[in-house]
C-alpha cells in the first residue's frame, strides 16, 4: 500500500471518528501545528488553524514547493514563483502564471504587465508591498501559454493554502484564466469582470489581466471601475 493511500485512508478514518485536525510536532520545536485530517476532494491536506492552534504559514507552504516536480512545468522553469507581498494583506491578486521575466527573477508580475498592475494598485492608495500577489501556477508555462487544466489542478491547492494563510478580505483575479481556475467555472472575463463572486468564503472580484489591457488600452476604464469597487470594499468596516 502506498504512503499516499494510507494517509488518505487514515484521514477518512479520522473524519469518521469525528477528528478534523491532528497536531503534528513542528521540527526543532516543542510546539505543534494543526493539520486538517480531512482534505477536500482533489486537495492535499491543508494546514488550517482551528482556534488555539498555530496556523500554517506561507513559509510552511513555500518549503513544500522547493524543487517541486509535481507537474511537467518544472522541466522548463528556472524558479518556482511562489508569490510576493504582505503576508497579512487585506487585498490579494491572482494572475495566471509567471512569464519569462518572472521566471528569471522569482517574483510575480515584474514585467510590463506587472508595471501596469502596480499603477492600478497605486491608484487606490496602496503599494505593491501592501498587497499579496500570486498566480494560478507557480512555474512558467512554455511560450507564455495559459496553464492546462491538469497543471492548474496540481498547483491550485497551494494557492488555496496561501489564501487561507494570508486570510485576505478580498481576492482580485486578473484575467479569465485566474477567474476560471480559482472558481472552477468557465466564464468569459468580458461578462464577469466587476461582479463579486466568492471562493471559500472570501469575496472575489474578477478584472482584466494587465497584459490584455496593454494590448487593448481602451478597456482600462473598466479596470479603474473594478479597482474603485475594491477600494470601497476595503473602506467598509471589517465584518467580525
Ligand atoms: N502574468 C501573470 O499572469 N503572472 C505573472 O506573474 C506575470 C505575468
Amino acid at each position: 500500500m502506498s504512503g499516499a493511500v494510507s494517509r488518505r485512508m487514515l484521514a477518512a478514518w479520522l473524519r469518521e471518528v469525528g477528528v478534523d485536525y491532528v497536531m503534528l510536532p513542528a521540527r526543532g520545536s516543542s510546539s505543534g501545528r494543526a493539520v486538517r485530517a480531512s482534505p477536500a476532494a482533489g486537495e492535499e491536506a491543508a494546514t488550517v488553524a482551528p482556534s488555539g492552534a498555530a496556523a500554517e504559514t506561507l513559509d510552511d507552504i513555500r518549503e513544500e514547493l522547493t524543487d517541486c516536480r509535481r507537474c511537467p512545468l518544472c522541466a522548463g522553469r528556472a524558479t518556482v514563483v511562489f508569490g510576493v507581498g504582505n503576508p497579512r494583506a487585506r487585498l490579494m491578486f491572482v494572475g495566471e502564471g509567471p512569464g519569462s521575466e518572472e521566471d528569471r527573477r522569482g517574483e510575480p508580475f515584474v514585467g510590463a504587465a506587472g508595471k501596469r498592475l502596480d499603477r492600478w494598485i497605486a491608484r487606490i492608495g496602496l503599494r505593491r508591498e501592501d498587497v499579496y500577489i500570486a498566480n494560478i501556477v507557480k512555474c512558467r508555462p512554455p511560450g507564455n501559454r495559459p496553464p492546462t487544466p491538469d497543471e492548474a489542478k496540481v498547483c491550485l491547492p497551494y494557492l488555496l493554502r496561501q489564501i487561507r494563510a494570508i486570510r485576505p478580505e478580498i481576492v482580485c483575479t486578473l484575467g479569465a484564466t485566474a477567474l476560471n481556475f480559482l472558481l472552477g467555472v468557465e466564464e468569459k472575463i468580458t461578462r464577469e469582470r466587476g461582479k463579486w463572486r466568492e471562493r471559500d468564503g472570501v469575496p472575489v472580484l474578477p478584472t482584466y489581466h494587465p497584459a490584455f489591457i496593454l494590448r487593448d488600452p481602451a478597456r482600462e476604464t473598466e479596470v479603474f471601475g473594478d479597482f474603485d469597487l475594491l477600494a470601497s470594499r476595503l473602506r467598509r468596516p471589517k465584518a467580525k
